[in-house]
């Protein structure tokens, strides 16, 4: 493999740091070329330095001066505000951007790179799942090649190398079913915080956590899919597999399933984006059959898990409903993760502002960010309503 330039978007977060291990393991087929930060300047200045990047962003601009002053004598370039990482991405001396910030923030950056015909190493869902139609159809026409990073998107493009043309009749979406698998339905209306980021099997981000506690996740990951691989709902079917092997799977009209497995660890999706579509080494666990011994499956339950169904209401629906989703999710989230509201406040405020939001069949980029914004305020008084 010829030498990769990388820019990193969110270096200091989980997929962010992961991606740089996967980098520290093979050097001579990687160079940093820019990295950036929200808010942890002292994790950025010590990962600039270590990889020796060209260029950073700290996006909070009041943690400028800081980053500067730490890498001015390492003659690495520092940067702040989102304007500067939209910029930087366009850059001729990058060949992919790993897209790894979290929620729909990452959608302006990620379109700044599509537009400049990078290769997109995904790992920002909420991207697809507010403007997914948007989104591949600027890829499509730039000759941007979307890469995707979630483990089950990974295995689902990776299962897609064998079909030699055909057509895929169904995609097997695996889901662990998070921390609240087998609790009942009272259970988990008391779940406090620290129950839900408790997950079983990855170690992930809170916003993330908690959208693996209210299978949230599953439901951005079915829209994630129905964009990637322009598979209609009807074809996603979610399975819950809670040991997290089976990362997903792809059904054909014969009935053949082709499925792609692997331990839990995300440096696995992120090296085959990186280095697509060659395969490197990678020192993570491997698997024992013998060891494993079974593996169990079962139905998705909506009843416990109704975000699960507001994810299929909304690509039923169509145009920026899912983005309405995504935004009262994004709220109610960060709601729950201050104690502010209770766990299935979460899926009632999103299903209120789904009903409650302006739709609008077909929106454009800039319908897309007004709608972000006004779902977002929406939840914000419905949360202050609900508060418990
Ligand atoms: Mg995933």
């Amino acid at each position: 493999m010829e030498k990769r330039r990388v820019a990193i978007l969110g270096s200091t977060g989980s997929i962010g740091t992961q991606a740089l291990d996967v980098i520290r393991q093979h050097r001579d087929l990687f160079e940093v070329e820019l990295l950036t930060a929200n808010n942890s300047s002292d994790l950025l200045i010590r990962q600039a330095i270590e990889f020796e990047a060209n260029n950073v962003v700290i996006c909070n601009e009041a943690k400028y001066q800081e980053v500067a002053d730490a890498l001015q004598p390492h003659f690495i370039k520092t940067f702040a505000g989102m304007k500067s990482v939209c910029d930087l991405v366009t850059s001729d001396r990058i060949d992919i951007v790993l897209t790894s910030m979290v929620g729909f923030s990452g959608l302006e950056s990620t379109m700044a790179a599509i537009n400049a015909g990078k290769a997109i190493a995904l790992a920002n869902k909420e991207t697809l799942v507010a403007a997914g139609e948007l989104v591949m159809k600027r890829a499509a026409e730039t000759g941007s090649l979307i890469l995707p990073v979630d483990s089950e998107h990974s295995a689902i493009f990776q299962c897609l190398r064998g079909a030699l043309g055909n057509r895929l009749e169904r995609i097997h979406l695996t889901a662990s079913g998070g921390p609240f698998r087998t609790w009942s339905k009272e259970d988990i209306a008391k779940a406090t915080k620290a129950e839900a980021l408790k997950h079983p099997n990855w170690n992930m981000g809170h916003k993330i956590t908690i959208d693996s506690a209210t299978m949230m996740n599953k439901g951005l990951e079915v829209i994630e899919a129905r964009w990637l691989f322009n598979t209609p709902a009807d074809k996603i079917n979610v399975v819950v597999h809670p040991e997290s092997i089976v990362h997903s799977m792809v059904e054909y009209a014969d009935g053949a399933v082709i499925a792609q497995l692997g331990h839990p660890d995300m440096r696995e999706p992120i090296q085959f984006a990186l280095a697509y579509p060659e395969r490197l080494t990678l020192d993570n666990r491997k698997l024992n059959f013998a060891e494993l011994a079974k593996l169990t499956f079962f139905d998705a339950d909506k009843e416990k898990f109704p975000c699960l169904g507001h994810a299929y209401t909304a690509l039923e629906r169509g145009g920026n409903m899912a983005c309405i989703m995504n935004a009262a999710n994004e709220a109610a989230v960060a709601a729950f993760l201050k104690d502010r509201i209770r766990f299935y406040d979460i899926a009632d405020i999103i299903g209120e502002c789904m009903e409650k939001a302006d739709f609008i069949q077909c929106p454009s980029l800039e319908d897309i960010y007004a709608t972000n914004r006004s779902a977002y305020a929406l939840a914000e008084g419905l949360i202050d309503k609900t508060r418990k």
